[in-house]
């Protein structure tokens, strides 16, 4: 009974396994059918068109573009392998290369690209992009189906410049009583200051495209020129106290009336018509009319207490020369050239 019993016991653990086996084959059997049959869904994006793609059984992204007749370009870009088995629910995208411009550095690229991110695009050509360059569009940007037009960096380079300019000193003028009119004394020197300027310059693609002032220093004050000018018209002559018009500086020469002085003719009449007289008569460029007179402190002890008048004319005699008369050659000659302070009375 008992070893009955054992066999039965075994024969029944036997039969166990069969059937753990075949209810699990029956099960997998099952489970085929079922994926065999089951209609399952996958998503083709290419492009603007999207494909609803229904399938049964194993399939392989590859078969899916087949039975729905899409072909891939060479510089075609797809989500997946194409090996890749299908699953339920999946997304594949495919992205189109499409012919892309680039403008950079003085230079156009034309070439395919699937890629629609801008940046990405340019750093696929190896171009790199620097903190200030300008991108069209942005370089985070994607581009859509519709863009035509073409990615342009410009190049932006800043620069910061410090020049130095002079400044150029101002001049006053003080009237001086003390001094006579037509004196003029610089009291002080007029110096050029010095300015720098900071300009912040960029550079589009290599040429100036803006520039800023940035900082405006003045390095050095320009020291500003002080003349002092005459205003004193009265001089004190054998008159008294006399009014008069300019004071000047001449070169004086001395003439007489002989032929080496004045040449042929007769030299003791003055261009003026009046006879020539020592100690009174001189001349002088027309900027002085006949009649004027000049007092010559250089002569204040002769008899005409330094006072001459205009009378006559020189070829030499422009500007501020004067030639005085006097009675004889010796002394024209002794006088020679001077010098002289000259005030030109009113
Ligand atoms: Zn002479």
């Amino acid at each position: 009974m008992n070893v009955n019993l054992k066999r039965l016991k075994e024969a029944w653990s036997g039969g166990r396994n069969l059937l753990i086996i075949a209810l699990l084959t029956l099960a997998m059997s099952a489970a085929f059918i079922v994926f065999q049959t089951t209609e399952r869904l996958a998503t083709i994006v290419d492009g603007e068109k999207t494909i609803e793609y229904t399938f049964r059984g194993e399939k392989s992204v590859k078969d899916a573009l087949l039975e729905n007749e899409i072909s891939l370009g060479e510089m075609d870009e797809i989500s997946q392998p194409l090996t890749d088995t299908l699953e339920n629910g999946q997304e594949i995208r495919i992205s189109r290369a499409k012919e892309i411009t680039v403008t950079a550095d003085g230079k156009e690229y034309v070439f395919f690209t699937a890629q629609r991110q801008v940046d990405k695009i340019i750093s696929q050509l190896g171009l790199r992009l620097e903190n200030l360059d300008m991108v069209y569009p942005n370089p985070e940007d994607e581009i859509d189906e519709k863009f035509s037009g073409e990615i342009k960096i410009t190049r932006v380079v800043e620069e910061v410049v410090t020049e130095e300019q002079p400044v150029k000193y101002s001049k006053v003028t003080r009237n001086n009583q003390t001094l006579d009119k037509g004196v003029v004394n610089t009291v002080q020197k007029g110096k050029d200051g010095l300015r720098s300027i900071t300009e912040k310059v960029v550079y589009h693609d290599g040429e100036e495209y803006s520039r800023t002032v940035v900082e405006e220093k003045m390095e050095k004050e320009p020291v500003e020129e002080i003349q002092e000018v005459g205003t004193n018209v009265y001089i004190a002559t054998s008159r008294g106290q006399t009014r008069f018009d300019q004071t000047l500086y001449v070169v004086a020469t001395a003439y007489c009336s002989c032929s080496q002085c004045t040449g042929p003719g007769n030299g003791t009449v003055t261009a003026s018509g009046a006879r020539t007289r020592a100690n009174h008569t001189i001349a002088a460029s027309t900027q002085f009319s006949f009649g004027t007179e000049f007092y010559i402190p250089h002569f204040r002890g002769n008899s005409n207490r330094g006072i001459f008048v205009v009378e006559d004319r020189g070829g030499a005699i422009k500007g501020n020369r004067i030639d005085i008369y006097f009675n004889t050659h010796e002394e024209a000659i002794r006088f020679g050239r001077r010098t002289l302070k000259v005030y030109v009375l009113d």
